[in-house]
């Protein structure tokens, strides 16, 4: 089956034979595999060792960007969240449920969010000291420049924290030459290939220090994370690891690698998003997003305007093909999410096209403009 969605994504059968055997997480052999993930993605974030430290915790990207507003903002903090869709939505319901307060920045859908305006304001609220931003909005499909947008913030004086689930190993990132950012979190299993399981953070050491016990929780409390790191060494865990989901993630490293890195994923997904965007057009669909906004890491495609149109309907001819797509509309006008990451190909690409063309005449769809 071919998964044609942002995450969790298709992965090579390598990744996924390395889920199939029993790991223990104590055994020295997986503790070295550990430290040896922590030591790669704080490199492929350009951390440097001493400054930044990689902390993983069990379970998704939620968990992650909870664990992170939970340690670094102060319980009585405020953090300001530019609109750029969902996953922004879900930050601020993740700060508040955690007792945060969050001002919010209007956006447009079609848009980057402007560094300016969000200069502004900070400038404009002293009482915020965090800016949360995410990098790739995957409700969208457009790519913020999250770097101009952290040195925006840098100039006011405020913090940073990076949403880069699915960002992550596809754009560029030295969170070595931005001091202002607290913490970049990610997962296993969206541009780094793997499967899901292991949700990551790299963060600077020093706000980690001056974290303890902030979080007003154990579990995702990642100063905790740190400390028991610096005592226990960096391939202990504190909890039961998802270990399956560990050892494929270092297969999915060694591929990441082996593929040439950050430069090369980006191309490959770029040439993956191409085939996506020109192939729906030329099916008589619309993408949501003018070509120059588009980002390679999901394109959002209009639901026809057809009659006849019906995503479950959709998704099954789609799936008795081969191929998978959501079954659900996570944008304000219904609109198919095609992910472009994933261990998979352009060829694939024109595979799981040719299944679209089949599935819309099986509907018997005239009309694919969009609604
Ligand atoms: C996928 C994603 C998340 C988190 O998703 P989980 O389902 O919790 O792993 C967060 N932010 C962005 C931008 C995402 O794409």
């Amino acid at each position: 089956m071919l998964l044609l969605i942002p995450g969790p994504v298709t992965t090579h059968p390598s990744v996924r034979a390395a889920a199939a055997q029993d790991y223990a997480p104590w055994d020295l052999s997986f503790r070295e595999m550990l430290t040896q993930i922590r030591e790669r993605v704080l490199a492929i974030a350009g951390g440097r060792p001493g400054e930044h430290a990689a902390l993983p915790l069990q379970g998704c990207g939620h968990f992650a960007m909870e664990a992170v507003i939970r340690t670094f903002v102060a319980p009585s903090g405020t953090i300001l969240v530019p609109l750029t869709g969902q996953y922004a939505d879900r930050l601020i319901r993740l700060a508040t449920e955690a007792g945060r307060q969050v001002v919010t920045l209007p956006v447009s859908p079609t848009e980057r969010v402007d560094p300016g305006a969000v200069q502004a304001a900070l400038a404009a609220d002293p009482s915020i000291s965090h800016l949360a931003i995410v990098y790739s909005e995957t409700a969208t499909g457009i790519v913020h420049d999250a770097p101009a947008l952290a040195e925006a913030a840098g100039r006011e004086g405020r913090r940073v924290l990076i949403d880069a689930v699915s960002a992550f190993g596809a754009m560029p990132l030295d969170i070595g030459r931005l001091p202002m950012v607290d913490s970049v979190s990610f997962t296993s299993n969206k541009c780094l290939d793997g499967l899901p399981g292991m949700a990551l953070t790299v963060a600077r050491v020093d706000r980690l220090d001056a974290a303890t016990g902030r979080a007003a929780s154990w579990s995702l409390d990642l100063a905790d994370v740190y400390h028991h790191g610096e005592q226990w060494g960096l391939g202990s865990h504190r909890f039961t690891p998802t270990a399956q989901a560990v050892a494929a993630f270092a297969i999915a490293l060694d591929r990441f690698e082996a593929e040439g890195g950050q430069p090369a994923r980006l191309a490959r997904y770029t040439a993956n998003m191409r085939v996506i965007y020109d192939g729906v057009l030329t099916l008589g669909l619309q993408p949501c997003l003018p070509r120059t906004m588009q980002g390679p890491i999901v394109v959002n495609v209009a639901a026809p305007a057809d009659p006849a149109w019906n995503l479950q309907t959709f998704v099954d001819q789609l799936k008795a093909r081969g191929v998978l797509i959501s079954n659900f509309y996570n944008t304000p006008e219904p609109s198919l999410r095609l992910g472009c990451i994933g261990a998979i190909t352009p060829d694939d690409v024109h595979d799981a096209l040719r299944a679209f063309a089949e599935a819309m005449r099986a509907l018997g769809l005239r009309n694919r403009r969009a609604a």
